[in-house]
C-alpha cells in the first residue's frame, strides 16, 4: 500500500530501496554462482548457452526465437509504453515534479491514473468482495465451468498442516466418479510462503495398474476475516485468486497415465496458458456479480462502479506488460551468459526496455524467486 498510496515520494524511495536490496548480497552471490554453473553444464552437454539447452524441448524450440519473440513484441509495445508512461509523467507533474518516472514512482502514478482518469474507486470496489463470497462464487463457477462437484472433506481437513486449511473432494457431475482432492490455504502466518501459488501434492497417473487421483493445494495471502473485520480482496486479488485456482483445476483434470505427464507437468512455456485464459472471468460482469455482494448490506456492484473497472482494464498495459518483457529480457541474458553481473544487467535492460532505470544500489534480481524455482530462461512463459 505505501508504495501505491504514499504521497511523499521521499518515504517511496526509502522503500523501494529496502524493497529491492533485501538478501542482495547473500542472493546475488548464489544467483550468479548458478548462472555460471548452468552456463558449464550446457557447454558440457554440447549447447552454447543454458538458455539454448533449456529451450530446445520447449515450445519455443531455441534462444535465438525467444530473443526475437521478445525483441518484436517490445518494438510493437514501445509506443503504448511511451504514452502511459507521458501519462504518468503528466500527473507528476501536476504535483508539481517534471523530472522523469522513476522506480519509486510506478506503482503510485498508474494507481493514481487508474483512479483519476477512470474512476476506479479501489476502496469501495472491495467492500462487495468479501472473501467468503468471492470463494462460494469462486467455486461455483469453476464447478460449472468443468461439470465437477466440489463438496467439503472434514476427514482431510482434520489431517492438513493447519487448522485453517480447507479440503474438498471432487467428483465428475456426470458419472459420479472421483476426480481428485484440492486443499485451500488462504491466509498468512508466520513462516508461510509469502506469494501466492499452485502446489501438486500427489500427481494423477496409473500405478500397479490402478489409478492415482491427483491432490493439489491453491496456496495465497488474503487477510484472515475476524468477527469485527471481513477480508476484503481487491480486483487483483480475486484475479489472483482465480488464476491460482486454474493451476489447481489443471492438476486435478489431469487424465495422463504417467505422473511426469501429469497436470502442471507441462513444458514451462505452456503452464501459465490455461490459468491465464481463466483469468479473463474477472472481467466479465456475470462473474464478478457471481463472486460478490457488499459485506454489510448483500447488495450487488452497483453498475458504475463496474462500468469503471471494466474500462480500466488496458490502463498502464503498456507499462506492465513491457516490465514482463524486461525481466523475461533479464532471465535470458543472464542464461545465455558464461557468467553476468545481475544488478547491472538488470540496470541496463530496465533503462533500455522499461526507460525506468532501477534504483542505485539494489539489485531485484536477488530476490527474483522465478531464477532458482524452476523458470530458468523461461520467464518468458508468461508472454509467449
Ligand atoms: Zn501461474
Amino acid at each position: 500500500p505505501v508504495m501505491e498510496r504514499c504521497r511523499v515520494s521521499s518515504t517511496r524511495a526509502k522503500l523501494e530501496l529496502a524493497f529491492n536490496s533485501r538478501c542482495k548480497d547473500e542472493n546475488t552471490a548464489i544467483l550468479e554462482e548458478l548462472i555460471s554453473l548452468r552456463h558449464k553444464k550446457a557447454v558440457l552437454m554440447g549447447y552454447e548457452t543454458h538458455s539454448a539447452f533449456v529451450t530446445e524441448d520447449r515450445m519455443s524450440k531455441s534462444d535465438r526465437k525467444v530473443k526475437n519473440f521478445l525483441d518484436e513484441l517490445g518494438t510493437k509495445l514501445k509506443p503504448l509504453l511511451d504514452s502511459d508512461l507521458a501519462a504518468l509523467r503528466a500527473l507528476k507533474a501536476a504535483d508539481g515534479d517534471d523530472s522523469p518516472i522513476t522506480a519509486c514512482d510506478r506503482s503510485y502514478y498508474q494507481k493514481k491514473l487508474e483512479e483519476d482518469r477512470f474512476q476506479v474507486d479501489h476502496e469501495a470496489f472491495k467492500q462487495y468482495f468479501p472473501l467468503q463470497t468471492v470463494t462460494v462464487g469462486l467455486l461455483a463457477i469453476y464447478q460449472e465451468l468443468l461439470g465437477l462437484r466440489f463438496t467439503r472433506n472434514p476427514e482431510l481437513e482434520s489431517t492438513a498442516w493447519h487448522p485453517d486449511v480447507l479440503a474438498y473432494t471432487v467428483t465428475d457431475v456426470q458419472t459420479d466418479d472421483m476426480v481428485g482432492c484440492f486443499y485451500m490455504d488462504m491466509h498468512p502466518r508466520e513462516g508461510k510462503y509469502g506469494h501466492a501459488a499452485c502446489f501438486g501434492l500427489q500427481p494423477a497417473c496409473v500405478r500397479s495398474g490402478k489409478w492415482q487421483v491427483p491432490v493439489a493445494a491453491a496456496v495465497c495471502n488474503f487477510p484472515k476475516p475476524t468477527a469485527s473485520k471481513p477480508a476484503l480482496l481487491e480486483h487483483s486479488d480475486v484475479e489472483t485468486f482465480f488464476h491460482e485456482f486454474g493451476h489447481v483445476m489443471h492438476q486435478l483434470c489431469s487424465k495422463a497415465e504417467l505422473s511426469m505427464f501429469a497436470g502442471t507437468a507441462v513444458e514451462r512455456d505452456f503452464v501459465e496458458a490455461p490459468s491465464q485464459m481463466l483469468e479473463n472471468w474477472c472481467w466479465q460482469p456475470e462473474a464478478l456479480l457471481r463472486m460478490s455482494s457488499h459485506h454489510q448490506t448483500g447488495e450487488p456492484i452497483p453498475q458504475p462502479l463496474l462500468d469503471a473497472l471494466l474500462a480500466s482494464r488496458n490502463a498502464n498495459s503498456g507499462i506492465l506488460n513491457m516490465r514482463q518483457i524486461t525481466l523475461a529480457s533479464f532471465d535470458q541474458a543472464i542464461h545465455t551468459s558464461a557468467a553476468a553481473d545481475t544488478a547491472a544487467t538488470l540496470e541496463r535492460l530496465s533503462s533500455e526496455l522499461m526507460q525506468i532505470p532501477t534504483t542505485p544500489g539494489t539489485n531485484m534480481g536477488a530476490t527474483f524467486g522465478h531464477m532458482g524455482g524452476g523458470y530458468d530462461a523461461q520467464y518468458y512463459g508468461y508472454m509467449w
